[in-house]
């Protein structure tokens, strides 16, 4: 069985490409998980600590984040007045599956009995750092559900929400893409950070060290060099961020870019500078095109 991706020429390779970043809470956030006797509660882990003791952590999920980010693609403004997925004629459920599609051909689509296509964007990490549990608080009923509840006196809900300021170390892998294919994540990946949250309030942002985003993206052939992947058993701030620098090569680089063969590595500033050179070009060639 093939792919089904279409063959591609010298002039556009294909490459591996991950983004390796620290994402902070600029206040509180809810990313809805379950409802439990009139409480919504948000995703959390339960694990243990390297001295075995137990944990409980917030967990930014990757396949919210990876459902944001298709989000943002979809919704994305096109110049004719269209809205991307409007133009592509793709949504959610029901996705277009075509290989041309900007969004489907990078974060897969099914179409029931007549093709898939194989996502080759995946993503990791989202467990907090801190060992800091959600806070319950009350909230008037949803306006909506006062429309439906009608004469019914409406009854206000509890909602937990993660903390402001915890750290979510994530990242996002993208397999065998043209750096055309890549653009379309990398400005979903920045699109999306403003919009995540279930409801109100939404937006996270790159966590920033000593005026540097924690922020590394890599395109290669050979992995090279160590990923900058945050332990979950790490609790303490200052250490993951530290731990995040050491495995980024934060310190000991040439200018904030590292090519090794047939591997490349931009680093803090200059990682956000080249995502964001990544999402103009796919803002000119698919959006205003
Ligand atoms: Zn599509």
């Amino acid at each position: 069985m093939t792919t089904g991706l279409p063959k591609t020429d010298k002039k556009n390779p294909r490459f591996h490409f991950d983004i390796y970043t620290i994402l902070e809470g600029a206040q509180e956030l809810y990313f809805g998980h379950e409802t439990q006797v009139n409480v919504n509660l948000v995703e959390t882990i339960k694990m243990y600590g390297k001295d075995g003791q137990a944990l409980e952590k917030c967990y930014l999920s990757p396949t919210k984040r990876r459902g944001i980010e298709r989000r943002c693609l979809l919704w994305s403004p096109v110049s004719n007045g269209e809205l991307l997925g409007d133009k592509q004629k793709c949504g959610i459920p029901k996705t277009c599956a075509d290989p041309k599609c900007p969004i489907c051909s990078t974060y897969g689509a099914l179409d029931p009995g007549s093709k898939t296509l194989i996502g080759r964007v995946s993503h990791g990490g989202g467990v907090a750092v801190q060992d800091i549990y959600p806070i319950e608080k009350q909230r008037a009923m949803h306006p909506a559900m006062i429309v439906n509840q009608k004469e019914e006196t409406p009854q206000p809900y509890k909602r937990q929400y993660n903390q402001p300021g915890i750290l979510y170390p994530v990242y996002n892998h993208a397999l065998s893409l043209t750096d055309n294919e890549f653009a379309a994540v990398a400005y979903a990946f920045l699109d999306s950070l403003p919009r995540i949250g279930a409801g109100n309030p939404k937006g996270i942002a790159i966590a920033e060290s000593d005026e540097v985003p924690l922020l590394v993206l890599d395109r290669y052939l050979v992995p090279q060099k160590k990923r900058p992947i945050i332990s979950p058993a790490i609790v303490d701030p200052q250490a993951a961020i530290a731990e995040f620098k050491r495995l980024g090569n934060f310190e000991d680089n040439d200018g904030n870019y590292i090519q090794e063969n047939h591997f490349e590595r931009w680093i803090g500033n200059l990682a956000l500078t080249k995502l964001q050179e990544y999402s103009t070009s796919f803002v000119d060639a698919v959006l205003q095109a």
